[in-house]
């Protein structure tokens, strides 16, 4: 088969579900079919091909593609056609990969189910009437509906693992400081990651292999050695420690979730692995920590967009700083402006210590729990998500169940430690997800697990 042909098949089947499924923002269709042209009479030129050479992708829209539209899902950034492209976009060329099209998400990435998107909700394709969970939703649904095999989405505080476990698909979160962000418009720059997703683990290593790596425009990209991801899909878990923290399956988490995870155990211990209880006890304090500090950098992060420079600009400003406010007022959805408030007020003098450095203090007692575990253990297995998919609108009324949802997520982000999702079972006939944590810098680890469970 030819690169058209993988690429006919991505805009046919686009054709035929998006209209239902609602994935795509921007589709990249002429420039994609020139491009795969192109790669197709390389063929027999050259002897040398890049890693996914031909193979078709979809970027989630706050990755930021020269000249192809990038909007972050919000009317800020309505017909914002960026000049640069982000440093995973110039390694996805590299390895040769065609761009199919911009992926719906969450307005800034600030959501569980990609309800916040300024532009339209994305649909679960396991059941039309569920969310696909965000903010990556576009990213989780496009592969699950089979209109691309690979996708990149970002995960602040489990935005690639909780529509990964919603939609069936495998979503890896890297370390922080694995993949450049160079280029990802920034939610909580201390937290975000982009990371793959993909229909199974070998696919989503071959993904992470190609952005992965250090890169000198992001002072926060480490300087470590890229192993081959590839290598360790050995199928072997003999003498792995498992711990399960038993936080992750206490109150909130439905049984049949629970179930889900026992029985993967099962599975692993079957294989030769090993598992034990231990405890987490900051886990508690998580949601809340990261809540301040998320949308303290937000409250940062945002106020770039001005009218001045980037996106939308009011008609009706009367002076400067009315400009900005009415840009602000009119371009940013509900959730934005609340995030905004809520890290403004964090930031406050007066309120500053009380919340944003306490919350940074709570954050270092989160990372050294981690820390202990890890001097005993291989990874850490727990669910992704407390439930299967939620039903469009059900939590839109009330952002604390919402954004109650990243509970066993979270973590993982205020440590800065890699975690995946992998399916593990159907609950009502939806898709359940497992995640594997591991220690820092090593997805690899996480990837023989997976692969061995998958
Ligand atoms: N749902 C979480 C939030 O709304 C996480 C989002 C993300 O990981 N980008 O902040």
């Amino acid at each position: 088969i030819t690169v058209t042909d993988l690429v006919d098949t991505s805009y046919k089947r686009i054709a035929e579900v998006d209209g239902q499924v609602g994935a795509f923002l921007t589709l990249n269709e002429d420039k994609a079919r020139t491009y795969a042209k192109e790669l197709d009479e390389a063929v027999g030129t050259r002897d040398q091909f890049g890693l996914l050479f031909g193979m078709p992708i979809g970027i989630k829209d706050n990755i930021v593609t020269k000249n192809l539209r990038t909007t972050c899902a919000s009317k800020i950034l309505d017909n914002f056609d960026p000049i640069y492209d982000a440093t995973v976009v110039t390694r996805l060329k590299e390895a040769e990969t065609v761009t199919i099209g911009k992926l719906n998400m969450d307005e800034f990435a600030m959501g569980s189910s990609t309800e916040n998107s300024s532009y339209k909700a994305t649909k679960n394709p396991w059941n039309l009437e569920t969310v696909p969970g965000g903010s990556s939703g576009g990213s989780a649904a496009a592969v699950a509906a089979g209109e691309v095999p690979f996708s990149l989405g970002s995960d602040t505080g489990g935005s690639i693992r909780q529509p990964a476990a919603f939609c069936g698909v495998v979503g890896l979160k890297p370390t922080y400081g694995r993949v450049s962000r160079f280029g990802l418009v920034a939610f909580a720059s201390s937290l975000d990651q982009i990371g793959p997703l993909t229909r199974n683990v070998e696919d989503n290593a071959y993904l992470l292999q190609s952005i992965s790596g250090h890169d000198e425009m992001d002072s926060t990209s480490a300087n470590v050695e890229v192993p081959d991801f590839l290598s360790s899909l050995t199928g072997d878990v003999k003498g792995l420690k498992i711990a399960v923290p038993k936080e992750y399956l206490g109150e909130g988490v439905s049984e049949e979730v629970k179930q889900s995870v026992l029985d993967a155990l099962k599975v692993l211990e079957g294989m030769g692995a090993t598992w034990e209880e231990v405890s987490l006890p900051h886990s508690k304090y998580a949601l809340a920590t990261y809540y301040l500090l998320s949308s303290s950098e937000a409250s940062a992060n945002l106020s770039r967009f001005d009218g001045v420079r980037y996106g939308h600009r009011t008609d009706n400003a009367k002076n400067l700083i009315d400009l900005y406010k009415q840009t602000r007022s009119e371009g940013f959805g509900d959730e934005v402006k609340r995030r905004i408030m809520l890290g403004t007020f964090a930031l406050s003098s007066g309120y500053y210590d009380a919340y944003y450095i306490k919350a940074q203090k709570v954050r270092t007692l989160i990372k050294q729990d981690f820390e202990q575990v890890f001097e005993k253990f291989d990874v850490i297995i727990g669910p992704t998500t407390p439930t299967p998919a939620f039903r469009i609108g059900e939590n839109t009324k009330d952002p604390l169940t919402m954004y109650a949802n990243d509970i066993l997520t979270i973590p993982m982000n205020l440590a800065g430690v890699p975690a995946i999702s992998v399916p593990c079972g159907l609950s009502n006939g939806l898709p359940l997800g497992l995640q594997i944590i591991g220690k820092h810098f090593d997805e690899s680890t996480i990837y023989r697990v997976a692969h061995a469970f998958e």
